[in-house]
Order: structure tokens, then sequence, then C-alpha cells
């Protein structure tokens, strides 16, 4: 991860084309994103979760993440523009649920 990365709420693309993104409008500051994805997010200075780590490599816990969360602000797409999480579209692997 290059050290110039600055966290943001995105939207953040990573290279397969995962999309992420925290509405800010939702986020309530809980910070249970955190506990489950500590090297995903931190908060900003409004105390609102942002984006640290543009890679998004471990796919399964940013999932748990969006899943952990109780205002459901995090928002996971996948490469074909289908939604993840929340309301499923469709799973990690692209397939309908
Ligand atoms: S768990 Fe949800 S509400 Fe809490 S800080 Fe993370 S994104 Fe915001």
């Amino acid at each position: 991860m290059p050290n110039s990365f600055e966290p943001t709420s995105g939207p953040i693309t990573n290279k397969e084309g995962f999309k992420l993104e925290v509405d800010r409008d939702l986020c309530v500051t809980l910070a249970v994103c955190l506990g489950v994805a500590p090297d995903i997010y931190s908060l900003d200075a409004e105390g609102k979760a942002v984006i640290k780590d543009p890679t998004l490599t471990n796919l399964e816990t940013i999932l748990e993440s969006c899943k952990a969360c109780p205002v459901n602000a995090i928002v996971l797409h996948h490469p074909n523009g289908k939604r993840i999480w929340p309301d499923p579209e469709v799973n990690l692997q692209g397939e309908p649920v």
C-alpha cells in the first residue's frame, strides 16, 4: 500500500473491479467495522469510517465488515456491477443470491 494513499470513504475500485464505499450519511461512527477489519478501515476526524487499504485484497473479511455494520453503511459491488452488500444481488463469486 503506498504511503501516500489518503484514507477515503470511497468508492474505491480494486484491480479486479470490486468496489467499496462507506456511506457517510449512514455511518454512525460505531467502529464495528474496525473491529472486524482493522487493516481496512480507520476513523476520520468526524469519527466516520474511511478505507485505508485501496487494494481490497481480503474480500471475505471485507464482506464480514459490511455485514457487521449495524446501519448497512458499507456498500460492496461486484465487478459485474451487481451489489454484494447490502441487499445482496450476487455473492463474492458473482453468482445470483
Ligand atoms: S460499523 Fe458502520 S456505522 Fe460503524 S463506523 Fe463502520 S461504517 Fe460506520
